[in-house]
């Protein structure tokens, strides 16, 4: 019958742009700037152990980022002992 005549249009949002997302007033900081964990939570999985702020980066719980690039940060609070031998 009506085979495959208009299946080309799903293919116009291929092109991401994370740093124009934002809708937030004020801004928020992009995901090169230092102050980049105060963005806005867009996801949040506490039970993965990760969130998604508004400009791309994922933070995890450990604190360790990954940012949109690709780069990754190591995680950067220092844990107590006990919060350590906890491997959940
Ligand atoms: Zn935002």
């Amino acid at each position: 019958m009506n085979t495959a005549s208009s299946r080309r249009t799903l293919t116009t949002t291929t092109q991401r742009k994370n740093a124009s997302m934002c809708q937030h007033q004020p801004a928020c900081p992009t995901a090169d700037s230092a102050d980049r964990e105060a963005a806005q939570l867009v996801a949040h999985h506490p039970e993965q152990g990760w969130s998604l702020l508004c400009n791309g980066v994922l933070i995890f719980e450990d604190t360790g980022e990954l940012l949109p690039d690709g780069r990754i940060i190591a995680p950067h609070r220092a844990l107590t002992a006990g919060q350590v031998a906890k491997a959940a």
